[in-house]
């Protein structure tokens, strides 16, 4: 089965986008589970955070300041929240490495 964040990536796949450079790619959520839901996803093929590797140090650091800027650009810049699922279990289901970007809403304090 294709991965369809490496379809987007190559441009086969159209997406909603917030933000491009030669490094990240960030677009909303086809299934938005808040008022600002956007995915920030590295253009380099990296399954999840458990497949990332010291190299990708600077790569992790700029989606986590691509985060903060579209947070800024929402107007939620006090109140988001980020995450990423790594594996199958802790409910990832897209395996190309993704963070979700929410808020626009209180958000409860459980992550599972
Ligand atoms: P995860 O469950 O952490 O792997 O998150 C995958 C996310 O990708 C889900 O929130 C989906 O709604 C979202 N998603 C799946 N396909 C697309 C798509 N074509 N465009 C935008 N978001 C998508």
């Amino acid at each position: 089965m294709k991965n369809v964040f490496e379809e987007i990536v190559k441009g086969n796949i159209p997406c909603d986008k917030v933000f491009e450079n030669e490094r990240i790619l960030a677009f909303n959520d086809i299934a938005p589970q808040a008022p600002v839901h956007v995915l920030i996803i590295p253009k380099k093929s990296i399954t999840n955070i458990a497949d990332a590797s010291e190299e990708d140090s600077a790569l992790l650091g700029e989606m986590l300041l691509v985060a903060k800027a579209i947070a800024k650009t929402r107007g939620i810049e006090d109140n988001f929240r980020v995450v990423t699922n790594s594996g199958p279990e802790a409910g990832q289901g897209v395996f190309h490495l993704h963070f979700h970007l929410l808020g626009g809403r209180s958000l409860s304090g459980r992550l599972g």
